[in-house]
């Protein structure tokens, strides 16, 4: 006999960690979306400032930095709801919204955890492909929406495809939904796109008492070592987040840390510019050797491999010292996921991408296998 575990638990893969964590070598990490940057000196004195009230719980209420996102954001912090990364508000949405007979709708491929909500919750999912240029496909999501729908989410820009769409196009589909239906808008990469500025999908809340959009500092605040991430929406989906969150979530360290970071506005526009940079440069040399790649408004990009096997250039490249994240773990075989990083690291993967290529990765099945996937 071994441990009986809920029958929901089928359905959900299981991942190991990749191989990169805990590894010595002078690895390229460009599978996490990861910003290259440290924190500034800012962030890390906050944190040192609160390392000696450790033997004390966190605020409950995380209302500082809640009063900070919320001033930053120009709305009541009753609209804030802060999380142990975002996803932790992502599971507590499944959690308040999803149960057998409920229906969540979302694109796919798009963010890895979607899936687990419905089947954590016994909710059903409806995926929607992505149109031909791998953008969500609205109209499409639109038509899913029954009575029975609670909850429809909207990853923009798009992980793992890197691409975006116009903030009208968002709000015509909030114009379109029944109130009933919680609208969900994931903008962990919002900071990076060039078809809007963040401040603009706030209008969104404003306007429709069902949009909650969701944000996070592991990205362009590159704080996700810590786990922290928000989400500004009507108050009830604040109160039904906090209802099933565990006990004193978010830890200190992280709410000072985010507490600062948020006010760093000019450090983040700074990173959103080298990061635009280094797009334009890994794009255009990856477009410069034939490969498709996916319009990127976001830190990383989508390669289609030209019929190689995504999970034996990983290797190639994983052997090579660049750890990438091969698509076929991210419901697009065929693909690459690939962060940008530093232009050395960039140069690094371009590098590693050609050996790779010309090793005839990706044409044979028998390559070793790794776990990044
Ligand atoms: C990285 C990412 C997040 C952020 O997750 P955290 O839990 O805040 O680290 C959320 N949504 C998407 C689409 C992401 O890619």
């Amino acid at each position: 006999m071994t441990i009986e575990f809920n029958r929901r638990l089928e359905a959900i893969p299981y991942y190991p960690a990749a191989d990169a964590y805990g590894d010595g070598r002078d690895l390229v990490l460009l599978a996490s979306n990861e910003t290259p940057f440290a924190p500034p000196p800012a962030v890390r004195e906050a944190i040192a400032d609160r390392l000696a009230t450790l033997n004390r719980y966190p605020d409950p209420d995380k209302s500082e930095l809640r009063r900070r996102i919320a001033a930053r954001c120009g709305v009541p912090s009753e609209m804030i709801v802060v999380g142990n990364g975002s996803c932790e508000i992502l599971l507590g949405a499944a959690q308040a919204l999803l149960e057998p007979g409920a229906e969540v709708v979302f694109a796919w491929p798009s963010f890895s955890v979607y899936p687990q909500l419905a089947a954590l919750t016994g909710a059903r999912e409806i995926r929607v492909p992505l149109d031909s240029d791998d953008r969500h496909d609205l109209d499409a999501l639109a038509r899913e929406v029954t009575a029975a729908t609670r909850l429809v989410l909207v990853c923009n820009p798009n992980n793992p495809t890197g691409t975006a769409l116009p903030l009208d196009a968002i709000d015509e589909l909030a114009a379109a939904l029944p109130r009933h239906v919680c609208l969900l808008v994931d903008e962990a990469y919002v900071e990076f796109s060039t078809l809007q500025d963040p401040d603009e999908s706030l209008e969104l809340v404003r306007r429709y008492p069902n949009v909650v959009l969701l944000r996070t500092f592991s990205k362009v605040y590159g704080l996700c070592g810590l786990r922290c991430g928000y989400a500004i929406g009507p108050e009830s989906f604040r109160i039904a987040c906090e209802k099933v969150r565990q006990p004193f979530t978010v830890n200190t360290l992280a709410q000072a840390a985010a507490a600062v970071a948020i006010d760093l506005q000019d450090e983040v526009e700074r990173r959103v510019e080298r990061t635009a940079v280094e797009r334009e440069h890994v794009v255009g040399e990856l477009r410069a050797r034939g490969l498709r790649v996916a319009d990127s408004q976001a830190n990383f990009c989508w390669v289609e491999l030209g019929g190689r096997d995504d999970r034996a250039i990983c290797d190639e490249l994983a052997r090579r010292g660049v750890i990438v994240r091969a698509g076929s773990a991210l419901g697009g075989p065929g693909h690459l996921r690939v962060t940008f990083g530093t232009r050395a690291e960039n140069d690094r993967f371009l590098a590693a991408l050609d050996a790779a290529l010309a090793a005839g990765g990706g044409d044979r099945a028998d390559r070793p296998v790794s776990r990044n996937r």
